[in-house]
């Protein structure tokens, strides 16, 4: 169960740019949510306060009716998948997903419970010894999405997953993260410049312009799908 609310939410630097500007969105538990929008709009400053990596300067951010401005980031049941896989090059695959579960001390059959568990549900069984660099490209954006799985958070935030990936590993991803979402019953909120994905997606939109959010809708009746 997890609904998130950005109520007024803005975000002013400290060089004074105003990144985000007013933004309200509901998400409801379970939604996939899209923020689309040029470079520069303000997608990644959006999710970045929703995950608690950055501060928010106005606003409020809820998760099922909390406020969560002021908890840490590890407080909150969010993961987050970044752009770049961020895996770490000396550890195996199986030692990157574990890594987090074990600095937070989960019990060793726990963690070992959890890895396979995304290890099977991402098709990375056959490779948890292996290094980052003996994978593929999209091997390694599971492993990335792994390590948000294998948190069991409420809310995954997405950063442009695939904008690394070629354009056939795109297409295949973007059908695996829409099953994920299906097998995972999660709330998601992905943010992308990529129309396409956007639209093929989203159970809703989000466009963003200059830091406000220009339109919410369905892809739908957004781009006037017959
Ligand atoms: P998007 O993800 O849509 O490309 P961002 O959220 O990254 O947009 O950026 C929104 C605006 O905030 C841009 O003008 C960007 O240059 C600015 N910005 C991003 N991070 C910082 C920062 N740490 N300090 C100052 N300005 C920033
Ligand atoms: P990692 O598995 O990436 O090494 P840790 O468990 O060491 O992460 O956590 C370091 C900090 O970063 C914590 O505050 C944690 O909540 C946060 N964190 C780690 N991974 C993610 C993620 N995927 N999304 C959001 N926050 C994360």
């Amino acid at each position: 169960m997890a609904e998130v609310i950005l109520k007024n939410v803005s975000k002013i630097y400290d060089d004074k740019t105003k990144a985000v500007d007013n933004v309200n969105i509901t998400i409801a538990d379970k939604e996939f949510i899209v923020l689309v929008g040029p470079s520069g709009c303000g997608k990644t400053t959006t999710l970045r306060m929703i995950a608690g990596l950055e501060d928010i300067s106005e606003g409020e951010i809820l998760i099922d009716g909390k406020v969560i401005n002021n908890l840490p980031p590890k407080d909150r049941d969010i993961a987050m998948v970044f752009q770049n896989y961020a895996l770490y090059p000396h550890m195996s695959v199986y030692e990157n997903l574990a890594f987090g579960l074990k600095l937070r001390k989960l019990d060793k059959h726990e963690i070992d419970k959890r890895v396979n568990e995304a290890a099977r549900i991402l098709g990375l069984e056959k490779y948890l010894d292996r290094k980052p660099k003996a994978l593929s490209g999209g091997q390694r954006q599971r492993v990335a999405v792994g390590r948000a799985i294998v948190r069991n958070p409420k809310v995954f935030l997405f950063d442009e997953p695939l904008s690394n990936l070629d354009a056939k590993l795109r297409v295949q991803m973007r059908t695996e993260i829409s099953r994920l979402h299906k097998e995972l019953g999660a709330t998601m909120i992905y943010v992308t410049h990529d129309q396409i994905e956007a639209m093929t997606m989203g159970d809703r939109i989000v466009v963003m312009k200059d830091g406000c959010v220009q339109q919410i809708d369905t892809p739908l009746n957004l781009y006037n799908l017959p």
